[in-house]
């Protein structure tokens, strides 16, 4: 009797985003099916549901960070520790920022989103954007430094009127509240009424921060220099410190993978999660969208996708059919507003107080436990 033995197919994941963590952990059922991983990413990933915890100065940075070299070591999947930055599709080679090279049979690419803003703006002192997440870690150490110091608050102006500009002033108000200190923090924005929120959900958000000292202005940010930002209404403000909270998009490296993008840089994937132009390219989470069913930047679709992506990565190995992710219709969202209390939204309803930030809490320190065993 004579065996014929498959070769394991190579699997490559790129990034150690919401997806991946599962797949990581899923690692001895892929290679069961046959597909052998390896993972190329940062050594540590920092969960988003938690930032603004960390920001604010109720919790601690390492509360939000998961080790992904203690996750890979226990599920045995080779880690290099580096970042892609280039591909060479025909030949199935990726290219790591330290020079090195790095085959494929297939590549899975969970690389999450960069910040929406002129690209020459960061990496300037004082410039914070909301991604990576790590920015925002620096900047509370920055404020803490400042106010141990006792000089007077520095000026911080947030860029962006969204969820997320909303949610980090209200983070960084509380971060001074905890120590005792003034604020002098603008939020900016071409609404800065927080309308995006249901009902009187808004009203109620942009009333607490006026009490809490915030200032709001109506004009866009479209200059910076060291010290100061211009407004598009023609205002200049003070600025020690600028964030950039101005909207999400893709991460640079999908615009360098020739492959089709929607308007936010993200790789158009079918249902069932590889790229609508080469099924050996695989996407989730916020580096991808799919066709005809866009969902905004969260990390929870991330999440859900997991079980869809690793059943279609072991099928490539088994031979069985992949199945569609449907992303929902409906989620649950909460916001840390800083004081100890919670925003949670879905749909059109809306239920703020000290239970919605007990619950966020309970499902994100939840989450970032199960995702470290
Ligand atoms: C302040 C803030 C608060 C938020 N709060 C929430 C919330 O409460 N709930 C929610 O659902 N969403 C929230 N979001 C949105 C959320 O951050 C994103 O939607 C989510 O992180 C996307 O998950 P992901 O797995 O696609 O990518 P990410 O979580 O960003 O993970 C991608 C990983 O890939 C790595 N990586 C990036 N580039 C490369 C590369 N070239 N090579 C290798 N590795 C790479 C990164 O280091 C990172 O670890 C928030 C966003 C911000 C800015």
């Amino acid at each position: 009797m004579t065996s014929t033995r498959v070769a394991p197919i190579h699997l490559v994941l790129v990034g150690a985003g919401h997806a991946h963590l599962a797949v990581i952990a899923s690692a001895a059922r892929l290679r069961a099916a046959g597909v052998h991983p390896v993972l190329i990413a940062p050594a540590t990933f920092d969960y988003s549901g938690l930032a603004t915890g960390v920001l604010s100065g109720a919790l601690s940075t390492g509360s939000a960070r998961i080790d992904i070299a203690t996750l890979t070591r226990k599920h045995d999947v080779p880690h290099t520790v580096a970042e892609v930055i280039g591909i060479d599709r025909p030949a199935r080679i990726l290219a790591l920022e330290n020079g090195s090279q790095a085959a494929y049979d297939v590549v899975s690419f969970n690389i999450g989103s960069t910040v929406e803003a002129p690209q020459d703006w960061i990496g300037r002192d004082g410039v914070w954007p909301v991604k990576p997440l790590s920015s925002l870690f620096a900047l509370r150490a920055a404020l803490e430094a400042h106010m141990a110091a006792g000089s007077t608050p520095p000026a911080i102006v947030v860029a962006g009127d969204g969820p997320t500009g909303f949610e980090i002033a209200a983070a960084l108000t509380g971060l001074h509240q905890r120590h005792g200190c003034a604020v002098n923090l603008t939020l900016t924005g071409p609404k800065a009424d927080a309308r995006w929120a249901p009902g009187s959900a808004g009203h109620s958000m942009t009333r607490s921060l006026d009490r809490r000292g915030v200032k709001r202005v109506l004009a866009q940010v479209v200059a910076h220099e060291p010290g100061h930002v211009s407004l598009s209404d023609g205002q200049t403000l003070a600025c020690d410190h600028l964030v950039l909270a101005t909207g999400l998009r893709a991460s640079i490296l999908t615009q360098t993978l020739d492959l089709p993008l929607d308007d936010r840089g993200r790789i158009k994937v079918a249902p069932i999660l590889c790229s609508i132009a080469d099924n050996r390219v695989f996407a989730a989470g916020d580096c991808a969208t799919i066709k005809g069913d866009p969902r905004p930047f969260a990390g929870v679709f991330g999440v859900r996708a997991a079980d869809v992506l690793i059943d279609n990565l072991c099928a490539l190995g088994t031979g069985t059919k992949p199945r569609p992710y449907r992303p929902q219709k409906h989620w649950l969202s909460i916001m840390d507003l800083g004081d100890d209390t919670g925003l949670a939204m879905r749909d059109g309803l809306w239920w703020q107080g000290r239970l919605a930030l007990a619950l966020k809490r309970r499902l994100d320190l939840g989450f970032v436990a199960r995702s470290r065993t």
